[in-house]
């Protein structure tokens, strides 16, 4: 039995197996990938859930070295989304039988920014007869304000740890207490205390990032146990202070590559989590998504926020920005989804069998 066979076969890994699994290329790799898919098939199925993304704020008072729309990036135009159109998004989410929506944002903790929060999620609610699943991605927040959003209906939060190496957090974030490693660890245990579906993620290719840190943070994932998961590979912005390290980056398609790699070997390590294909795999691959649903992904985010305020919330270049008419979007997703063979869960949430499991 080679090596890469006697590992693929263990149910636990050392760390040292997480980065020789992350490092491998040509057939090696289509073998890791095939095991992810077959995992994937054997523990849950071959459902991707949708959930219709609504960006309803790109307004921040965070600095994230890497972002687009950090505090500090005055070239962007802030907008909040209106309640209202918040809403008609979430009822054209809930018509077209999407079981759950993500309203994501840039990072504010006023009391006015919390009860806007509280007051989307009860309407969202009320509007979908309770049938919309809602996740948040609204960054830090005191353990009320969790549990404030949680009793008003949100079930799941997604909060990404971007790097679970402390020293290569403070190089893609400034040390100071608006950006502490600390923090972002303690609210990721408040939205588990809180009873919060969990979500965690990182970033994939980031300057001074080593494989080895990649196979860290999938233990990381792994010892908080996430119900799921969300993470991309890192996409650099001219207008952010990271840009300057551009020179240390790997070629574009070897961080799509790792990526990839990164989701297949999440899925031996938790196989029964809810892994996302995120959007930032799109910006490097045109048909990304599909490539880590046909791996090991099951879940799928088709961006619902207007259309008018998509080009301000650039947190890379490239990011794609759906066409005008989100009806056609939907329509050509779920074509293309189709055709590689991929059922899609209508009118379910889908939610993460491990939480399921772990409740139970
Ligand atoms: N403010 C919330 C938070 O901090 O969790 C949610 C919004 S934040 C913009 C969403 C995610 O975008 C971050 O968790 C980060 O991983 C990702 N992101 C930001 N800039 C990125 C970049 N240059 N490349 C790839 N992903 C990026």
């Amino acid at each position: 039995m080679s090596e890469l066979d006697k590992i693929l076969n263990q149910s636990n890994f050392s760390a040292e197996d997480l980065a020789f699994l992350l490092n491998l290329k040509g057939d090696e790799r289509i073998q890791l990938l095939q095991k992810s898919r077959e995992i994937k098939l054997k523990t849950i199925g071959n459902k991707v859930f949708f959930r219709g993304l609504i960006e309803f704020s790109n307004v921040c008072s965070k600095d994230c070295l890497y972002c687009g729309i950090r505090k500090s990036n005055e070239k962007v135009l802030r907008y909040n989304v209106l309640d209202n159109e918040v809403l008609d998004a979430c009822r054209f989410a809930w018509e077209k039988g999407f079981g759950s929506v993500v309203l994501q944002s840039g990072e504010l903790s006023s009391k006015a920014f919390v009860n806007r929060v509280d007051k989307l999620v009860q309407k969202i609610k009320q509007l979908s007869n309770n049938e919309l699943g809602i996740t948040l991605s609204c960054g830090e927040q005191t353990k009320e304000a969790y549990q404030s959003w949680f009793e008003s209906g949100a079930h799941r939060y997604l909060l990404r740890i971007e790097s679970s190496n402390r020293e290569l957090y403070y190089k893609i974030h400034p040390e100071n207490k608006k950006h502490s490693f600390e923090k972002r660890i303690e609210s990721l245990h408040h939205l588990k205390e809180t009873g919060y579906q969990t979500g965690t993620g990182v970033m994939i290719g980031l300057p001074f990032q080593t494989e080895e840190d990649l196979a860290a943070d999938l233990l990381f994932f792994k010892k908080l146990d996430i119900d799921m998961c969300g993470m991309g590979p890192y996409v650099e912005h001219e207008d952010t202070p990271l840009f300057q390290f551009k020179h240390l980056l790997k070629k574009k398609q070897e961080r799509f590559d790792l990526a990839l790699n990164m989701i297949a070997v999440l899925r031996l390590l938790m196989p029964d989590i809810n892994i996302a294909a995120a959007t930032a795999l799109e910006a490097i691959d045109s048909q990304g998504r599909e490539k880590a649903l046909a791996v090991g992904a099951n879940i799928i985010m088709p961006n619902l926020t207007p259309h008018k305020y998509l080009a301000n919330y650039l947190l890379y270049e490239n990011k794609p920005i759906r066409g005008e008419d989100k009806n056609q979007a939907i329509t050509d997703l779920g074509e293309r989804l189709k055709n590689s063979g991929i059922e899609i869960g209508l009118n379910m949430w889908g939610d993460s069998k491990h939480f399921i499991n772990r409740s139970s």
